[in-house]
Order: structure tokens, then sequence, then C-alpha cells
């Protein structure tokens, strides 16, 4: 029990010291995008703690595939608020710019290209982007062209878990080898 709190002590210190790292290196200061990149933050640290007690050889380095990750997640966590930038405020909370289409495209893309980096960096986005999806459903409006809030928040749920599944999926590859194929 202690130990377990001490881990996780650990963990927050190590969530919000990389979070502060990444505001400054991008020069964000809201409260709002810090709240984003922290919790894109946490579900990878969620993502890889499933890959510490995998029984594989661990082909790529974990500590150096999650380094790699942070960028491509914070700019994942960015991506769905570009509809205010591009499409104006009238038009936040987007269909597509929220949900997991865009990763699943590029996700294709690498499956296609099968280049190491490039799927790590695909991973993390996707991480990203399912990250501000998922915590999305805590907030109160509705996604532009649905009009129910329940169907709202269907559809940020389904894509945030869907991302996060399809992210986790070929980075365990990556790491534990193909024999966990
Ligand atoms: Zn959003």
């Amino acid at each position: 029990m202690k130990e377990s709190l001490l881990l996780l002590a650990i963990a927050a210190s190590v969530a919000v010291s990389l979070n502060l790292l990444v505001l400054k290196l991008f020069k964000q200061k809201s409260v709002y995008r810090s709240e984003h990149s922290l919790v894109g933050i946490v579900c990878l640290m969620l993502v890889f703690s499933t890959f510490i007690f995998g029984e594989g050889p661990k082909e790529a380095s974990l500590i150096g595939t999650f380094l790699f990750c942070i960028i491509p997640c914070y700019l994942g966590t960015v991506f769905p608020d570009l509809d205010i930038k591009y499409l104006g405020i009238g038009a936040h909370r987007n269909i597509f710019f929220h949900s997991g289409i865009l990763f699943f495209a590029l996700l294709f893309l690498a499956k296609k290209l099968d280049i190491f980096f490039f799927t790590v960096f695909i991973a993390g986005f996707g991480i990203g982007v399912g990250s501000h999806l998922l915590w999305d459903l805590f907030d109160r409006a509705n996604i532009r062209g649905i009009s129910s809030r329940g169907w709202s928040r269907f559809w940020l749920g389904s894509n945030g878990l869907l991302c996060m599944l399809l992210a986790w999926m070929p980075l365990l590859v990556l790491i534990e080898g193909p024999a966990s194929r």
C-alpha cells in the first residue's frame, strides 16, 4: 500500500514536470491547454505502464519510445481544438476535428510505410487525440451536428477509446516484439 502510494506520487510528479516542460517548449500558458496536455501525458504513461509488466523481450527501448511519444502526444491533444483556429469559434467541437478520423487515416498510412519512428510518432499522436476526446466528455458542450448530449458523449467516448486501443496495438508490437501479434 505504502509502496504503491509512493509510486503514484512519483508518477504524478513526473507527469506534472513533463507537462511543464512541454508547455514551456511550446510557450503555452493557458490553463485549458495545460489541462489537456497533462491528461495526454497521463494517458501516455498509462499506455506505457502496460508494457512494463509485459513478458516480451522489449525490442524497442521503453523509456526511449516513451520520450519520443511526448511531442506527438502533445500535438494530438492540440489537434481537436484547431477547429477554432481554422473554422472559427462558431464551429468549435466540429465533428471531424473531435473524432479519431485523421489519426485512423495516418495509422493506415503508417502500417503501409512500416517505418519505426513514423509509427511511434502516429501512435503518440493518437494517444493525444484520444485523451483530448475522453477529457471533453466532462465538458458540457455538444458536438456540432449531433444535437443530443448523449450521442455527443457516445461519439467522444467511442472515438477516444478507439484511438487509445489503435495506438496501443502497434506500440505493443514494436516494444514487445512480433510475438505479441
Ligand atoms: Zn475539445
